[in-house]
């Protein structure tokens, strides 16, 4: 990213007082109309989402009504959060967001022209309108993927997996596309926790659960939706490439080096494997995963089972 030939802070209290009119920002007196009658649009605007592209794309549309840009981007690592709006540019002006010392992001304009200070001072007078609903949707966001994680995995969990199932079932079906589902189950989990204790099994469950993210290209698509399983949701992949990598990841389990009291835990899983089925639905399709594991442990685990 090309580092800000300016960088600021916006407090949000301070940018408060400045939408109150409590400053004497020289842009009042410039363009006092057509700045006021902005930010009272983009007031009522921008809080019409919690959302934080929506309303940064918002931001960006808006503004231009009065100042020209090129790009906006965005970025807000804590949340996971990187945007760019626009076509890159050579002139930038960076801001670092923040309200109450709490840190909402980097901010940055972009320009093949040079901005005036005029302009400047009215994209800094603008930013006060975006604070406090670019606050608010990322608590929202915050809140949202609390609601939706596995806290000791920081894999989905059964909300995420259930929304997940239907979202990409029916964007199967409506592009003609296949869907695969892979359901893991560790062997003999039990034996470790009666072993080593819960909390060894709990580190088991951590570490399990990074070494088949790491072999995933979505990790988004990987949710816990038992003590000790989990389901790997494939989109766009038929029955060849899901078997291949439901073995991946069979092996990875295996070959996963996890010591307890010192000593190394034999680990290994079992996977069920299916693909949708023209007018499939989510149950049918869990329930076809669910026996291709079934029948992986009773013929001896540490395998992969197709369903039929
Ligand atoms: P199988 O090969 O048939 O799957 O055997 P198993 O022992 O893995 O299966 P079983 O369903 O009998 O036992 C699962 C165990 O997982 C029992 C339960 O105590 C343990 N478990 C479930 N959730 C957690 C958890 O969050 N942490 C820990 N440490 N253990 C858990
Ligand atoms: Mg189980
Ligand atoms: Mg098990």
């Amino acid at each position: 990213m090309v580092p800000p030939s300016k960088t600021n802070t916006i407090d949000f209290d301070a940018a408060k007082l400045q939408r109150l009119g409590f400053s004497s920002n020289r842009t009042h007196s410039l363009r006092p109309v057509s700045l006021a009658q902005l930010r009272q649009q983009l007031n009522l605007q921008l809080q019409t989402s919690l959302e934080v592209e929506r309303i940064l794309s918002l931001f960006f549309r808006e503004v231009q009504r009065l100042v020209p840009l090129d790009a906006l981007a965005y970025q807000q690592p804590a949340s996971d959060l990187r945007l760019e709006l626009g076509e890159r540019a050579n002139h930038s002006a960076g801001y670092r967001l923040s309200h109450e010392g709490e840190y909402l992001g980097e901010l940055v304009f972009r320009r093949n022209q040079r901005f005036t200070e005029e302009e400047l001072g009215q994209l800094e007078s603008l930013l006060a309108s975006l604070l406090f609903p670019l606050r608010n949707a990322l608590l929202y966001r915050a809140a949202v993927r609390c609601a939706l994680r596995d806290p000791l995995t920081d894999t989905g969990n059964r909300i995420a997996m259930d929304q997940a199932l239907h979202r990409e079932v029916d964007l199967a079906r409506r592009n003609l596309q296949p869907l695969s589902l892979l359901m893991l189950d560790v062997d003999h989990f039990k034996r470790i926790n009666d072993s080593y204790g819960h909390s060894a099994g709990d580190e088991v469950l951590r570490a399990l659960a990074t070494t088949l993210k790491a072999q995933l290209r979505n990790i988004d698509m990987i949710f816990r939706y038992g003590g000790e399983e989990f389901l790997i949701l494939l989109s766009n992949t038929g029955r060849e490439a899901a078997a291949m990598i439901g073995e991946r990841l069979r092996h990875a389990v295996q070959e996963l080096q996890c010591l307890a009291q010192g000593q190394a835990i034999e680990l290994s899983a079992s996977l069920g494997c299916a693909n949708l089925l023209p007018g499939e639905s989510v149950d049918s399709l869990l329930r076809r995963a669910d026996s291709a594991l079934y029948i992986a442990k009773r013929d001896g685990r540490n395998r992969l089972t197709m369903a039929g």
